[in-house]
């Protein structure tokens, strides 16, 4: 069956590069876009007309919120290792435990998901948080992940996070490195009969990727087998690193060296390895990154939260780097993050230093490039029928469609969805999904995960010592 979109403004993809239609269309049929252009004679079963709205390939989101957000509790609450994002000797002692049960890590997955979908993400590489786990993701709540995603209609890749360490703090911030090999190793082989399972489920819309948490919480062999197995299955790498001062002093002390020159050097970095965030990369890291066609995953709204930014996204670009995008946090607004990373790009580099086009390519095209996908973030004949249409009709346009969403549109705009062909979001109604039931459980799910935070706080301190308040209350 061959549907028509139309619409004031249609990104399509030719001769390499994405273009703009002014009142154009796109038509899709059996999954994949048939046709884009200024107009289609051929016969069509039905026509959605979007009026005054632009219809884009769908947004790849490469570090994609999965969970329900703890970073937002740290926003005005720090240092971390004060409130709760490092776990303290005494909680390690006692034995850590999952903060949610089987259910709740479930349902935030597929609440997650629908979120993503709202926010415009088509194709998702889920991240989440492990501190308020027992130790890494379970592969219970991942094939809960690949049923909400199935039924849902978001594209994926998952994978458990899995790891060979840890951190943990003393009382005075003193943050050192333990280790739980046997551990880690048995996680990845979880991890790979995972993947072998779940690889090419609904269609293809699922696809596996591996997850070791971040760096300084792998060892050698861990990396070492991650790199082969995936290598071998074509799958995406995603390994946290160059983030933060703690992780670049602990891989020093452990390894002699920057994270990515040690990703080089024990042979566990590729084209396949999509590194989140690189706010801490030295020159040396980044020529390394660009010699192994490795991709580098910039998420400007969590590092702006945190106080960093990328230095910087031209200057990446300029080296050779593929750069694809990440919302990693609450909300997963890409255009948020898309807006936010020119405005951070030209902070450190002045205003020439990028244009729209180049944060929307990061946004769709590398992220498929990272994917090793030409059938992704494009629309153009022959690729997957996964498409974002954004209401412009109320908001201030300027003369480009892409430009517009940099300066006016926002995530709220966001009309319908569209993956593999399929009407996932229609109006911004997802099917299966009632968005004030589901938030409601949400909130109540999150507030009971921040009731459990004294815990695992350094000291214990009761919630309200933990989170400040911002003015007196009355
Ligand atoms: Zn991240």
């Amino acid at each position: 069956m061959r549907v028509k979109l139309t619409a004031r403004w249609v990104v399509g993809f030719e001769g390499g590069s994405h273009v703009v239609f002014e009142q154009g269309c796109v038509v899709i049929e059996g999954g994949r876009v048939l046709h884009v252009g200024r107009g289609f004679e051929g016969e069509v079963a039905e026509v959605v007309a979007y009026g005054e709205a632009v219809i884009c390939p769908g947004f790849v989101d490469l570090d994609a919120l999965s969970d329900l957000d703890t970073t937002i509790l740290g926003y005005d609450n720090g240092p971390a290792w004060k409130k709760g994002r490092v776990w303290p000797e005494s909680y390690v002692a006692v034995g850590p435990r999952e903060m949610y049960s089987v259910e709740e890590l479930a349902f935030q997955k597929r609440f997650a998901f629908a979120q993503l979908i709202r926010n415009g993400i088509t194709t998702a590489l889920p991240i989440a948080s492990l501190f308020y786990r027992e130790w890494g993701e379970t592969i219970a709540e991942f094939d809960a992940a690949a049923t909400a995603a199935e039924e849902l209609g978001l594209r994926v890749y998952l994978g458990p996070a899995y790891r060979t360490g840890g951190q943990v703090t003393d009382d005075s911030g003193n943050i050192r490195a333990v280790y739980d090999e046997e551990r880690g190793l048995k996680g990845l082989d979880e991890a790979v009969a995972f993947a072998d399972r779940i690889d090419g489920m609904a269609g293809g819309r699922i696809r596996a990727m591996f997850a070791p948490d971040r760096i300084e919480t792998c060892t050698e062999t861990l990396l070492q087998r991650t790199h082969a197995i995936a290598a071998e299955m074509g799958a995406p790498v995603r390994q946290h690193c160059c983030q933060s001062p703690v992780e670049l002093r602990l891989v020093a002390e452990q390894h002699g060296t920057t994270p990515i020159d040690w990703l080089a050097r024990i042979g566990a970095l590729g084209s396949n390895w999509l590194l989140p965030h690189g706010t801490h990369a030295s020159d040396r890291d980044l020529a390394l990154m660009a010699e192994h066609g490795a991709t580098l995953v910039h998420c400007p709204l969590v590092s702006a939260r945190h106080g960093g930014m990328l230095r910087s996204f031209p200057k990446v670009r300029a080296q050779g780097i593929n750069i694809g995008l990440g919302t990693d946090t609450w909300p997963p607004d890409m255009l948020l993050n898309m807006q936010l990373g020119m405005m951070m790009a030209r902070m450190v580099e002045g205003i020439d230093a990028i244009r729209s086009e180049e944060m929307f390519d990061a946004a769709t095209l590398g992220g498929a490039r990272a994917l090793g996908r030409d059938d992704l973030g494009r629309l153009a004949p022959g690729a997957r029928a996964d498409i974002t249409v954004v209401d412009l009709s109320r908001t201030l346009q300027v003369p480009d469609p892409v430009q517009t969403l940099m300066t006016s549109a926002s995530a709220r705009d966001v009309r319908d969805v569209w993956i593999d062909g399929r009407r996932v979001m229609t109006d911004g109604a997802i099917p299966g999904f009632d968005e004030t039931v589901e938030m409601t459980r949400a909130q109540a799910q999150f507030d009971h995960v921040i009731a459990q935070y004294p815990d695992r706080t350094t000291g214990h301190p009761p919630v309200s010592e933990i989170f400040s308040a911002s003015y007196r209350r009355a």
